[in-house]
Formats: C-alpha cells, structure tokens, sequence
C-alpha cells in the first residue's frame, strides 16, 4: 500500500516556525483538497514535502512507501514516486517538452531498474501522444521549448502533462494563490480528473473555493495557522463554499497576547 504520512510536521524559514504539528496521511487512490487562507503555511508544506533546502524540519516526520523520506534529496524523491507541481516553473529554452519528459522518465525508470535501457522513441511517442489527448493538447506543444514564452496556462498543461508521464503514485499540487486564472484552474482540475484512479493519489493545495466546483475530493482539509485545523469530506467544502474562511479564523485564531 503506497501512503504519504505526515507526522507531527514542524518547519521553519529563516528562523521563524512555520508549520506547527502538522499531520497528514494520503493513499494511492485517493483525492485531498488542503484549503486555507494565504499565509497559513500551504507552500511552505509543498515545498518541504519536495525537499528543498531552505526549509527547515525541527520536529515530525514523512514517511513515503515506509521510507523515511526527511533526508532524501528532491530528485530522490521523485524517483520514488513523488511528484510535485512547481508553483513557478522554469523555462528551460533548447529542451523541447517531449525531450525533457523522456529524460525524467528514464531517470525515474533506472531508479527502479539499473539495467532500464531507457524508452525506445517510438515507444515514448505513442505514449506522450496518448497523454496529449487524455488532456485535450495539441501535439505541436511537444516540440515546443520547456516552459519558453508559455502563458501561465501552458505552464499549467505542461506541469500536468509530466504528471502523467512520469506516472507518479503521490502528487503534491500547489496552485498559486496569485496569478492563477479560472482557465488555470479548469486545466489542472480536468488534468486531475483526467488522471486520479486507482493508482494515483493526489493533494491539491489551494486557497480557491471554487477549486471544488471542479475537482470533487474525497477528503477536505482545512489549514490554519501552520497546522490542519479540520478534516473533513465533500460536506466540508460545501461549508467552505458557503461560509469562506471567516468562521475558520474566529474559530481558530490565536489571542492576541496581552
Ligand atoms: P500559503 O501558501 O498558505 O499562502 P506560505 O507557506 O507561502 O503560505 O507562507 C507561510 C508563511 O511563511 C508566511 O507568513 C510567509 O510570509 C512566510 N514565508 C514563506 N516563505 C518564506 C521565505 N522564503 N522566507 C521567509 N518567510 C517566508
Ligand atoms: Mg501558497
């Protein structure tokens, strides 16, 4: 059984405690919705459960496939079948999507088989081109360059389009709390749906309510002040839709000291 499970998670930046305790725990097959306002903490969790350096883990663990992943590099862990969406992804001009794609897909390959030879091409081209229509794209994107002059929702495709390819079993979406347009939102929401089942599980991180008129989650989190503050099914995102986030804050708010 291939689980995520985030314990006790504290993280700091820069000095400064930004996650306090929190606990998660997600299964292939599944869908998480983590909502909650900006500033609670939400990229703070996507860019620790990537690995990256600046962000640092004082207390808790994450445990991905019974691995013990806190001190796995980034690119360890995507071997392992973890993706993560970048919120700002780079443009690398000269690497066309279709090279870039085969060549994670065959360092993800190898870290299961040394002996992986790597996807013959036209193997690769069948595969990206069933993908490509699975997510409604034009095959002229292939052979276009890595996030070159793409618009914010060719960005968004291009992020999705790897997730499919690299067949992750756990991805970690974070949508971008500025920036993200409705057409952005309807990409990633059909990409998602396009791709859950059985074999995958995926966390959408968002602070959009109208994320949920798209994607439908099974299990509805909310977070507040660096922690999961409520746990709930498709009833809690009903609430959310009709309540916004107000009764979260007054619920949850620290006094403010004296
Ligand atoms: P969210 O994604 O929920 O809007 P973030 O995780 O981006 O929240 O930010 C949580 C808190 O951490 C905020 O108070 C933010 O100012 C602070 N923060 C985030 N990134 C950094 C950073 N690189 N350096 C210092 N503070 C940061
Ligand atoms: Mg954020």
């Amino acid at each position: 059984m291939t689980e995520l499970i985030i314990k006790d998670l504290h993280v700091s930046i820069e000095g400064k405690q930004i996650l306090k305790g929190l606990n998660l725990t997600v299964r292939k097959g599944e869908v998480h919705a983590i909502m909650g306002p900006n500033g609670t903490g939400k990229s703070t969790l996507a860019y620790t459960l990537m690995g990256h350096p600046s962000y640092e883990v004082t207390q808790g663990e994450i445990w991905f496939k019974g691995e013990n992943i806190l001190e796995k590099r980034p690119d360890e862990r995507s071997r392992l079948g973890l993706f993560l969406a970048f919120q700002y992804p780079v443009a690398i001009p000269g690497v066309t999507v279709a090279n870039f794609l085969r060549t994670a897909l065959n360092a993800r390959r190898r870290a299961s088989n040394p002996e992986e030879k790597g996807i013959p091409i036209p193997e690769f081209r069948k595969m990206l081109i069933e993908k490509m229509n699975l997510l409604k794209m034009d095959s002229k994107f292939a052979g276009r360059y890595l996030n070159d002059g793409f618009s914010g929702g060719e960005k968004k495709r291009a992020e999705i389009l790897q997730m499919a390819t690299l067949q992750p079993e756990i991805a970690i979406l974070d949508e971008t709390d500025s920036g993200l347009d409705i057409d952005a939102l309807r990409i990633v929401s059909e990409g998602v749906n396009a791709l859950t089942g059985p074999n995958l599980g995926v966390v959408v991180i968002t602070h959009y309510q109208r994320l949920l008129n798209y994607i439908k989650p099974q299990f509805v989190h909310i977070m507040f002040n660096g922690t999961i503050v409520e746990s709930g099914g498709p009833a809690l995102a009903l609430k959310l839709e009709e309540h916004g986030y107000d009764w979260v804050r007054e619920k949850y708010q620290e006094p403010i000291p004296a």
